[in-house]
């Protein structure tokens, strides 16, 4: 479940990516976007640059404190079993042939992750507009975006690699598509997003392209299991295709409903990458589209009374209460005691 074309990257246009890639990883990950290590792949999202460079923060800072510049965006898999129309990655990229990996353990795709974020960024040591302290907290990263590509719940080890990064004080945010509720079940991240892109099966076949042909009924299942989460914090999220699945908001709202989410996230399709040879560049909807449709959403599930839009990523957060940050990541926690964030 990628999350990029939400977090500023524009795939496959950076040339220095491309040349330095697959750096042991051919194996796995063929992708240049990416670096590598074995079948571990990280990427810095565009927010993650900004925020070195003092230009500004990714919305999941202004809805839930999360500091960009020390944010590594990473998937222990970068195989997926859906082929979603809206999805910028190529799909062929995505064959799902697993039965030969040799999956490295959790400490290792720690290890491989910091690695990869460190050699990232270590080009913005060299430039005189990023402030010392800024780079020198953005080689040490204090969050995780399991998000970058493929399915991360097809990697064996996913609840224990989610318990190694916080053993090292580092939060999780888990976007699954959730096709194993089995494994999510056993996954207590920070935040737990699930993607839910049709209100109904039909639209889910369409815009969803499973490759499993029991996606859908695994996909309620996950709902179930959401509802029983109590103590992480649980995200539903859908990606908004004009003319594909930008209907019946009440639909919407009873499937959501189901999971008893904490948030709910409205996004658009963004024409990037792969997915400018499926849709159409009007698929995308703007910002006020989308505001508009999780309003109609909202009015259908009466507990929940903020609709909070940022336009630059053309999103808007439907939540129960005005304060959605994470407690932990609040300025003065405990969390940040260590080593307090500098700016704003
Ligand atoms: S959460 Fe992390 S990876 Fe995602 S957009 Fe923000 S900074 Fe980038």
């Amino acid at each position: 479940m990628s999350d990029s074309a939400d977090s500023g990257v524009d795939p496959g246009t950076d040339a220095d990516e491309a040349a330095d890639a697959g750096d042991g990883g051919a194996m796995q990950v063929s992708s240049p976007d990416y670096h590598s290590e074995n079948h571990t792949a990280a990427q810095t999202c565009g927010w993650t640059a900004n925020a070195i460079r003092g230009e500004g923060k990714c919305y999941k800072y202004i809805y839930y404190g999360i500091e960009s510049h020390r944010c590594i965006q990473m998937t222990p898999v970068v195989r997926c079993n859906e082929r979603c129309v809206f999805c910028w990655r190529d799909h062929q990229g995505h064959t799902y042939e697993m039965d030969d990996v040799e999956w490295d353990d959790p400490e290792a795709v720690v290890d491989a992750s910091i690695r990869l974020q460190k050699k990232l960024l270590s080009g913005f040591g060299g430039n005189d507009e990023v402030p010392r302290e800024v780079f020198d907290q953005a080689m040490e990263p204090r969050h995780v975006a399991i998000s970058l590509d493929g399915e991360p719940t097809l990697y064996p080890y996913l609840p224990e690699l989610i318990d190694a990064f916080h053993d090292r004080d580092i939060t999780t945010f888990l976007v699954s598509n959730g096709t194993r509720p089995e494994v999510l079940r056993e996954c207590d991240p920070t935040q737990l997003y699930v993607s839910v892109d049709a209100p109904e099966r039909h639209t889910f076949d369409n815009v969803v392209g499973a490759t499993e042909d029991d996606a859908w009924e695994k996909l309620l299942e996950t709902m179930a299991v959401l509802a029983e989460k109590d103590e992480t914090r649980t995200v539903l999220r859908t990606t908004l295709v004009d003319g594909e699945n930008m209907h019946h908001p009440d639909w919407y709202a009873g499937f959501y409903q189901q999971a008893d989410p904490d948030f709910v996230e409205l996004k658009a399709y963004m024409h990037v990458g792969h997915s400018q040879g499926r849709l159409d560049r009007s698929a995308m909807p703007d910002h006020e589209a989308v505001v508009a449709f999780a309003e109609d959403v909202m009015s259908y599930m009466p507990e929940f009374t903020e609709c909070r839009g940022v336009p630059e990523s053309r999103v808007a957060l439907l939540a129960t209460q005005k304060d959605t940050w994470v407690p932990k990541l609040k300025k003065g926690s405990e969390f940040w005691e260590r080593d307090p964030v500098v700016g704003d």
